[in-house]
C-alpha cells in the first residue's frame, strides 16, 4: 500500500483520515456488510479524504453511510459530496440544524454555503445500531458541545468516536451555540460509566486514557462555570 501520513491503520479495517487545517479528522470502518465515514470534515478539506480513501481501495460509492459526531460545519462540510451515494445520519437535533443550514448553529459562513442543501436520510437516537458484521456501532447521545453531539461506541473492541465531546488530556472544546456546560458534564459522567479502551476523537491526538481524560474534562467543565482562568480550551492543529 502507497504511503501517506495522513491515515493510520487504528485497528484492522478501522483507518484515522485525518483532517488539516482545523478540520475534523474522518475515521472509516471498512465494514463486512456497510462501509462506515465518520464526519466528512471540512469542505476543503475533500480532495485529500478523497485520495487518502482511493489509497485504501475506496470509491466514493463504497461508502454507504456518513455518521456525523455533530452538526458543525468542519465534520459535515464535505457531505454534499457522499450525500447521493451514501446514507447521511446524524443524531435528530443534529439533522434539525444540518437540513435547514442553520448557520448559528453550524457555524458556517454564508459564502460556505451555496451548494446544494445538505441532506440528513436517517435521524439517530440514543442506543440506534448499526450492524457491520465485524464491528456493530452504537450511538451515545452526549449533548454538551452542542446538543446534537454523539459519540459511537464500538462494541465488540470498547472504542468511542467522540467528535468534539471528548479529546485526549480532556481539553475541551467550545461550548457551541446549541450546547450547555451543564448537559456536557451530564454526558461525560454517562461515558464514565461505560468501559472504554480508546478514543477516537474530531481533533488531536487518540488517547489509551479514557478516564483521565474524562475527569479532567469534567474539572475543566467545572472550571469553566466558575469562570476560572487558564481552563484550556481545544486548539484543533495538534498532529495525532
Ligand atoms: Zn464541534
Amino acid at each position: 500500500m502507497p504511503k501517506d501520513d495522513r491515515v493510520i491503520e487504528l485497528q484492522p479495517n478501522i483507518f484515522l483520515l485525518r483532517g488539516e487545517d482545523s478540520g475534523s479528522h474522518s475515521y472509516l470502518i471498512r465494514g463486512d456488510y456497510k462501509n462506515v465515514l465518520i464526519d466528512s470534515g471540512l469542505d476543503k478539506n475533500f480532495p485529500k479524504l478523497q485520495r487518502s480513501l482511493l489509497m485504501l481501495g475506496i470509491k466514493l460509492r463504497d461508502i454507504d453511510i456518513v455518521i456525523n459526531t455533530h452538526e458543525h460545519f468542519d465534520h459535515i462540510g464535505a457531505n454534499r459530496y457522499f450525500q447521493d451515494y451514501a446514507l447521511i445520519a446524524a443524531h435528530r437535533f443534529a439533522a434539525t440544524k444540518i437540513t435547514v443550514e442553520d448557520r448559528y448553529v453550524t457555524m458556517y459562513k454564508s459564502s460556505d454555503l451555496n451548494e446544494p442543501p445538505l441532506k440528513v436520510h436517517l435521524w439517530l437516537e440514543d442506543k440506534s445500531r448499526f450492524d457491520l458484521g465485524n464491528y456493530i456501532l452504537k450511538i451515545v447521545h452526549t449533548p454538551g458541545h452542542t446538543s446534537g453531539s454523539i459519540c459511537i461506541y464500538e462494541v465488540t473492541r470498547k472504542l468511542l468516536f467522540t467528535g468534539d465531546t471528548v479529546f485526549a488530556g480532556g481539553t475541551l472544546s467550545y461550548i457551541g451555540e446549541s450546547g450547555s456546560v451543564g448537559d456536557y458534564i451530564n454526558s461525560i459522567s454517562l461515558l464514565e460509566t461505560m468501559k472504554i479502551n480508546e478514543i477516537y476523537p474530531g481533533h488531536g491526538a487518540i488517547s489509551k486514557t479514557p478516564e483521565e481524560n474524562m475527569q479532567k474534562a469534567i474539572l475543566n467543565a467545572k472550571a469553566l462555570l466558575r469562570d476560572e482562568e487558564g481552563v484550556e480550551i481545544a486548539h484543533f492543529q495538534e498532529a495525532p
